[in-house]
C-alpha cells in the first residue's frame, strides 16, 4: 500500500509555486563553479560544504546560502544552476514552476541584472521545449535590506516587465514585518504582477495579516503559523488564499521538531489550499517528491490528499484559466486511471 501511494506520489503531475533557485545549488555544483570562476570557498570540500548545513534557525541557514551564491558569476552559471534544477523537477513529474529569484543577492555583488535573468530565462525556455514545462519568474525583495533598495531593483527589473509573473519577499523574516514594503509592492500592482509574500513561517501570524491586508498579496509562502489564530485561519480559508507549505525546509529550520508534528494535516482539515513545496532543495535534504513522500509518511495521509495537493498546486498558480483548466484535467485523468478517482 505504501509502495502503490509513493508511486502515485511520484507519478502524479504538479506544480511547484515556492522554490529559490539559489537554493537548489548543490554543493558539487557550488565547487564546479568556484573551481570555474576561480571563486575562494572557506570550505575544503563538497562533504566540509555539507556538513555545514545543520541548521538552527532561517538565520544560519541565510548565512551560507549567500556564501554558496557567490560562485555564481557568469550568464551560463545561472543557466546551469537553473537548468539542474529544472532537470530534476521534470524527474518529479513538475509541470509547471513559479520560481524566486533573489537579484539582490547578486547585483550587490557587481553582478549584472541582465546576467542573472538572461540565463535563468534561458534555462526556463529549453525546458519548456524539452519537457513541456511551463514556467515563471517571481522576483523577490530581500527583506532584511531597505526599502529604498527594493525601490532600485524594481528599476533595474522594468526593462524585463514581460519575463516576470510576479515579486515575492524572502529573507529574514523576524524584525522585517510586510508594511515595510508597502509602498514597493503597491507600486508593483500598478505594473499588474502577481504579488506573494513569505510570512508565517518564523514570524506570527499577524504578518500574515499584514501581507494580505497592506502588500495585497494573492498567495502566504509557508503561512503555517496561520492555525494559531483561528479567525484569521478561517479568512484564509474562506478567501481561498493558498499557502505554499514546506515541510522538510520546516524541519532543517526547527519550525517544528520532527515532520510527525508538521501541522500539513491540520492545515488541510482546517479547509486551507495548501501545497507542497521544495523551498530550497539543496540545502533542505530534498525536492519537491522528497517532501511529498517523507511527509505522507509522517503523517499517514492517504491517496486523497494527494489528488487534493496535486489540485492545489496548480489552482493556486498564475496560469490562464483555459491552461489551469487543463492542468487540472490532467490531475484527475492520472488519478481515475490510478483507480482512485
Ligand atoms: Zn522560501
Amino acid at each position: 500500500m505504501a509502495d502503490t501511494l509513493h508511486r502515485v506520489l511520484r507519478g502524479m503531475p504538479k506544480a511547484e509555486l515556492h522554490i529559490h533557485i539559489e537554493g537548489s545549488l548543490e554543493p558539487e555544483l557550488i565547487f564546479a563553479l568556484a573551481q570555474r570562476n576561480n571563486v575562494r570557498l572557506d570550505y575544503a570540500s563538497v562533504e566540509d560544504l555539507r556538513r555545514a548545513y545543520a541548521f538552527t534557525d532561517l538565520q544560519s541557514f541565510l548565512d551560507i546560502y549567500y556564501a554558496g551564491a557567490s560562485v555564481l558569476i557568469t550568464e551560463q552559471d545561472f543557466y546551469d544552476m537553473t537548468r539542474a534544477y529544472l532537470k530534476r523537477a521534470h524527474e518529479d513529474n513538475v509541470r509547471h514552476v513559479e520560481m524566486f529569484f533573489d537579484p539582490q543577492t547578486h547585483t550587490a555583488r557587481g553582478i549584472a541584472f541582465a546576467t542573472v535573468i538572461d540565463g535563468i530565462s534561458r534555462a526556463l525556455a529549453d525546458a519548456r521545449s524539452e519537457w513541456g514545462i511551463s514556467g515563471g519568474l517571481i522576483m523577490c525583495f530581500l527583506r532584511h535590506l531597505s526599502e529604498e533598495e527594493a525601490f532600485a531593483t524594481l528599476e533595474q527589473a522594468l526593462p524585463y516587465r514581460d519575463r516576470l509573473l510576479g515579486v515575492g519577499l524572502d529573507s529574514s523574516e523576524r524584525g522585517h514585518p510586510p508594511e515595510k514594503f508597502a509602498r514597493v509592492f503597491a507600486r508593483c500592482r500598478e505594473l499588474g504582477l502577481h504579488l506573494v509574500a513569505h510570512a508565517g513561517e518564523e514570524g506570527p501570524p499577524d504578518y500574515i495579516r499584514t501581507a494580505l491586508d497592506l502588500l495585497k498579496v494573492e498567495r502566504i509562502d509557508h503561512g503555517v503559523r496561520c492555525l494559531e489564530d483561528p479567525e484569521l485561519t478561517r479568512r484564509v480559508a474562506k478567501d481561498g488564499i493558498a499557502l505554499t507549505v514546506c515541510p522538510l525546509s520546516n524541519i532543517k529550520l526547527c519550525v517544528f521538531d520532527a515532520l510527525h508534528q508538521h501541522n500539513m494535516r491540520a492545515l488541510l482539515d482546517a479547509g486551507l489550499k495548501v501545497t507542497v513545496n521544495s523551498d530550497d532543495p539543496a540545502y533542505f535534504g530534498g525536492y519537491i517528491n522528497d517532501n511529498f513522500l517523507q511527509t505522507f509518511d509522517a503523517l499517514g495521509l492517504d491517496a486523497g490528499h494527494a489528488r487534493q495537493l496535486a489540485r492545489n498546486s496548480f489552482s493556486a498558480a498564475f496560469l490562464p484559466a483555459s491552461e489551469k483548466q487543463k492542468r487540472l484535467d490532467e490531475v484527475d485523468a492520472y488519478f481515475a486511471e490510478a483507480g482512485l478517482a
